[in-house]
């Protein structure tokens, strides 16, 4: 019989139940003689040029919170197509894509790693420029310690995660991805390239205005704090320096989504006894908050690729939020 993650079973679920959802399979693993398929599904307009947000999940298996937060907002988009002329006029606007789970076998087995080991998020083709914090920066020693980065080039669920962002820009007039992570910190955390140098990410300023966008519209739901992953560790192999630093004309803003799941630790002891629960809100009433929570922010990127703000930033106004930018985090 085959064992799959339920989250999975929850994505394959609603592609059957929904014929709208445009799904497709990445790539097929094979793990202990079984299938475990990563899969891409979209919403919205099949038309080039037209601004796309993207929304990933699942990189850490052992972070499946992540996946169901991508999940939750896919289920809910779904659950209105019928009835929310809104979103109907939102999807004639912009293309909406999942990868809900980059990681199958990690979360069947709720490790961090793939199936071989390799800390997908280590893996891809590119090495820091700058000197990587010890260990959690990535180490090609032993797969017997986390943070693994592989000896065997790319893994599948790299190069499937990296070709599919880049068939999006093909496709687009600019792509804004969110890939949602748990496990570092207090606080919720939105990072952005690069974590294997100091230097600026091309959207810099794009980015920047981003985030004044969304401080001043959503003062109350403003828990998160920006920054370059840099500015808190540095690592090899990462999937979003890779992209980001690919020559490409369709303007990438890759945001990574770190939930701060110390606080839920804290709030419970417990949970330091249980690997997972370092990772995801175990009690229920903490769970289905870090579900909602989080609403707001990805309601807003997708409204904010619909309007075509990023898009249409003045050369003036480009120059003005990159300054601002280094200022506040290139000092
Ligand atoms: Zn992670």
């Amino acid at each position: 019989m085959q064992i799959t993650p339920p989250e999975l079973n929850t994505l394959t679920a609603l592609i059957e139940s929904f014929p709208q959802l445009r799904a497709k399979i990445l790539t097929e693993l094979t793990y202990k003689n079984q299938s475990f398929p990563v899969i891409c599904a979209e919403l919205g307009s099949e038309v080039a040029d037209k601004p796309c947000v993207l929304f990933v999940g699942g990189v850490h298996g052992v972070e499946r919170i992540g996946t169901q937060v991508i999940l939750a907002l896919l289920e809910s988009l779904l659950a209105r197509l019928d009835w929310d002329s809104q979103l109907q006029i939102l999807l004639t606007k912009i293309r909406i894509a999942f990868v809900p789970i980059v990681n199958p076998i990690g979360l069947l087995n709720g490790t961090r790693c793939n199936g071989q080991q390799v800390d997908l998020m280590r893996n891809a083709p590119i090495d820091a420029t700058t000197k990587v914090t010890f260990l959690v920066g990535g180490q090609r020693v032993t797969p017997l310690l986390p943070w693994y980065r592989g000896t065997k080039g790319v893994e599948p669920e790299t190069a499937a995660l990296i070709s599919y962002v880049e068939l999006l820009q093909s496709n687009a007039s600019s792509v804004i991805s969110l890939d949602a992570h748990s496990g570092f910190g207090l606080s919720d955390h939105i990072w952005f390239p690069f974590a294997g140098s100091h230097q600026p990410i091309k959207s810099l300023g794009q980015i920047y205005h981003l985030k004044q966008l969304y401080k001043a519209s959503f003062p109350h739901h403003n828990h998160y704090q920006f920054s370059p992953q840099s500015l808190i560790y540095r690592t090899h192999g990462d999937i979003w320096d890779y992209l980001a630093m690919k020559q490409n004309d369709t303007p990438l803003l890759p945001l990574t989504l770190e939930m701060g799941s110390w606080a839920w630790v804290k709030k419970n002891p417990r949970q330091l006894f249980n690997f997972a629960g370092l990772f995801n809100p175990q009690k229920q009433h903490r769970h289905v908050r870090t579900l909602r929570k989080h609403t707001v922010l990805m309601q807003f990127l997708m409204d904010l690729a619909a309007s075509r703000v990023i898009e249409d930033m003045s050369g003036e106004l480009l120059t003005r939020q990159y300054a601002a930018a280094m200022q506040d985090w290139y000092n």
